[in-house]
């Protein structure tokens, strides 16, 4: 493993239970949903996606929580910092509603 895909030194790398390594994808893999990056978002995603049928695929560069999502401060923020309505600019307001 390469440094840069090592977790930062924090609460979460130091207490978690040992994390596999994770073979990079090599040729070619069929699925209904890809999905890149495994912090909390893509995580999410890709479990919801699959408990509902799909079959997924996770890509993550380094390591599972690697980016911002293995170095939060744990507190539980509701909400984003601007108006949800700003979403149905990008996806339209059909998805926004659902
Ligand atoms: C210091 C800090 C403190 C915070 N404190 C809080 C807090 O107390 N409470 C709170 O609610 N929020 C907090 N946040 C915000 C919260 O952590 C983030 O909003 C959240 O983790 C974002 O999750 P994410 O899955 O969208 O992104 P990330 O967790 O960053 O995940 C993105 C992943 O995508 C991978 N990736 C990127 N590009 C590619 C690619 N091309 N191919 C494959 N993989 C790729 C990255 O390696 C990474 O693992 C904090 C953030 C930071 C940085």
């Amino acid at each position: 493993m390469t440094a840069s895909a090592q977790h930062t030194a924090s609460y979460y790398a130091a207490s978690s239970l040992p994390q596999p390594d994770y073979p990079a994808l090599r040729g070619e893999v069929t699925a209904d949903v890809c999905v890149v990056g495994g912090g909390f978002s893509g995580l999410n995603t890709a479990l919801e996606l699959a408990e509902r049928g799909f079959s997924v695929v996770l890509l993550e560069a380094r390591k599972i929580a690697w980016g911002a999502s293995g170095r939060n401060g744990g507190q539980l923020i509701r909400g984003v910092g601007h108006g949800l309505e700003q979403f149905a600019n990008v996806i339209g307001t059909d998805a926004y509603a659902r």
